[in-house]
């Protein structure tokens, strides 16, 4: 990651509680871990827990850790698995050889379930879940002993271990924590430990029929890996209490400690991944990298790179109080990544046909073009010009407005690095629509020779009919839209879906080459935006092009 920036950025909170830590002796060194639930694809918000805990690993010369939080396999699914590592892997967190899984630990996590029995510390409860709701109490009643909360270490042991053996039926039995039913903090109220259900876990199979809680096994995980931090979002806060419970209890010499920080949400944007999931199942969006989406897959297939969402996260800040970032700074972020790094080409997304009717019927120019104007190092290219050409339909008009100064009858304009045209009469088809623009050029306008003659004021781009590619581009808006009352859910909490969140144009007409370019390269195509090539649904020599970002912003960095 970038940090070798020479302005001073002031710390942020958890880097100067580690600062004290270090200081004060608490650590010796940084473990930070990044602990993916595989039950879906990562998000944008993912990304920012992603680079934090990375980051801080990096800084203090620690270790970064990625470890699949997968003691739930009702939800989980390797695909899931697979795309995370992928995912992370492609931000540039690298983990090294720090890649675990918390199944892995389930012989642990039985042990220190055990070990709490022995001390007293759990037993085993046959309420059903509802009672066990009931008897929980509430933020102002507090709980009441559950009626086999006293059975004997030795029974508990039998029990929990018959548990185990498969003798219950699922949910028949739980084992909880034998904390304070009367705590202010309902997650202390002896929360559960390990509850009985048959389910066949991706990694260890049906070994099991007893699976862990979360609280229960969050924080053994982070104990084994010796894990010095664990760094995770505000919702995290009210378990705290219990993580510091069963670390101690469970009795492990240098206990993590864990640091809430607020989530990054994007204003109007759909992040959570439940949401997410109901967009894919519900089949509004194609995928869970559908480009529409902020997933990490919809975002790098969209054409975004690692570069500017690194620059998103580091803008966004890391801050204890919940805040709305704007995607706008998003697109910021990635159009000013690729602002120097692309090539500027021309592409046609709306063609209509231009024919010159003075040019030679036969002969093709062809001209030097800068790839990109601001940076030389990309060098330049040979475009080729002849009598018939495509322009954007945009930029021709029978009957202009004020201000218009691109191509209309008796209207003189600069072709892009070519000659000046004369815009001399149109055709049209019996539905009103122009198929063909007719116009005369003038050879000593040619942009090579510093024609000083006369100026004009409009300047459109084109490409040559004989020579250019026919390819498909898609232009992308947020598949929700805000109501009237700035929402993008109506009063039901369902999604207000935007219409036009999907627009394809078939039609489009490129410069040649265009054509072998492979998936998520990526250009800036004159006037139209950023657009990278689809590693999905482009074939060889037939790419199809996603706009990644317009090229106007309203975002201003202040
Ligand atoms: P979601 O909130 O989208 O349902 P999750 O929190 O259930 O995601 P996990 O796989 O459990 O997803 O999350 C892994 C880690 O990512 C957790 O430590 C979690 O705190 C963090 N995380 C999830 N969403 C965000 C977010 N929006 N911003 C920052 N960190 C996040
Ligand atoms: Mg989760």
């Amino acid at each position: 990651m970038d940090t070798n920036t020479n302005e001073t950025v002031s710390r942020n909170f958890i880097e100067r509680e580690i600062d004290k830590d270090l200081d004060e002796g608490r650590a010796s060194e940084v473990v930070t871990r990044f602990p993916p639930e595989p039950n879906g694809y990562l998000h944008i918000g993912h990304a920012k827990s992603i680079l934090l805990n990375y980051g801080l690993a990096q800084e203090f010369g620690g270790t970064f850790h990625v470890r699949f939080d997968d003691t739930n396999p009702s939800k989980e699914d390797v695909e899931y698995v697979e795309s995370i590592k992928r995912d992370i892997a492609w931000l540039g967190a690298d983990w090294q050889d720090h890649l675990y899984y918390a199944s892995n630990y389930f012989d642990k996590m039985y042990e220190c379930a055990v070990g709490l029995i022995k001390k007293g510390k759990a037993y085993v409860c046959d309420l059903t879940a509802d009672e066990i709701r009931e008897y929980r109490g509430t933020l102002d009643k507090p709980g009441k002993n559950s009626p086999y909360r006293d059975r004997s270490v030795e029974e508990n042991l039998k029990l929990f271990e018959e548990m185990k053996d498969g003798v219950y039926e699922d949910g028949a039995k739980v084992l909880r924590a034998k904390i304070d039913m009367a705590s202010p903090n309902i997650n202390m109220r002896d929360p559960v430990l390990y509850r009985i259900s048959r389910m066949t876990h991706h990694n260890t199979g049906d070994k099991w029929c007893i699976y862990p809680m979360y609280d229960f096994a969050h924080p053994i995980e982070d104990a084994i890996e010796g894990i010095t931090h664990s760094i995770c979002t505000l919702e995290f806060e009210d378990h705290r209490p219990v993580y510091d419970w069963v670390v101690s209890e469970t009795g492990w010499e240098k206990p993590p400690r864990q640091i809430e920080f607020a989530k990054l949400y994007l204003k109007n944007v759909v992040t959570g991944k439940r949401y997410i999931k109901k967009l894919v199942e519900d089949g509004i969006v194609d995928g869970w990298d559908d480009p529409r989406l902020v997933t990490i897959a919809a975002l790098r297939r969209r054409g975004f790179t690692p570069g500017a969402i690194r620059r998103f996260i580091e803008l966004s800040g890391v801050s204890k109080a919940n805040s709305e970032s704007d995607y706008a700074m998003l697109e910021y972020c990635v159009r000013e990544d690729l602002k120097l790094s692309r090539p500027r080409v021309y592409a046609i997304l709306d063609p209509v046909k231009l024919v010159i009717d003075n040019y030679p019927d036969d002969q093709t120019e062809w001209f030097d073009v800068v790839n990109n104007v601001e940076n030389e190092s990309l060098g330049s290219r040979k475009v080729p010009f002849t009598k018939e050409l495509y322009i954007e339909r945009s930029d021709f008009m029978e009957e202009p407005p004020k201000k218009y100064f691109r191509l209309y009858p008796g209207n003189e304009v600069r072709l892009m690095n070519a000659y000046f045209v004369t815009c001399t009469d149109y055709e049209k088809d019996p539905a009103g629509n122009v198929t063909v623009i007719h116009c005369t050029y003038d050879p000593q306008t040619r942009s090579d020779l510093n024609f000083t003659g006369r100026k004009v004021k409009g300047t459109i781009q084109w490409v040559s009919a004989a020579h250019c590619g026919k390819v498909t581009a898609r232009l992308y808006e947020n598949v929700v839209v805000e109501d009237e009352n700035g929402s993008i859910r109506d009063e039901e909490g369902n999604l207000n879906l935007n219409p036009s969140s999907l627009v394809t144009m078939d039609e489009c007409r490129v410069e040649e080459s265009l054509l072998e370019a492979k998936p998520y390269d990526s250009f800036q195509f004159v006037r139209n935006g950023y657009f990278a090539v689809d590693p999905k649904d482009s074939k060889e020599g037939q790419p199809v092009f996603n706009r990644v970002v317009g090229l106007k912003s309203s975002f201003k960095l202040t």
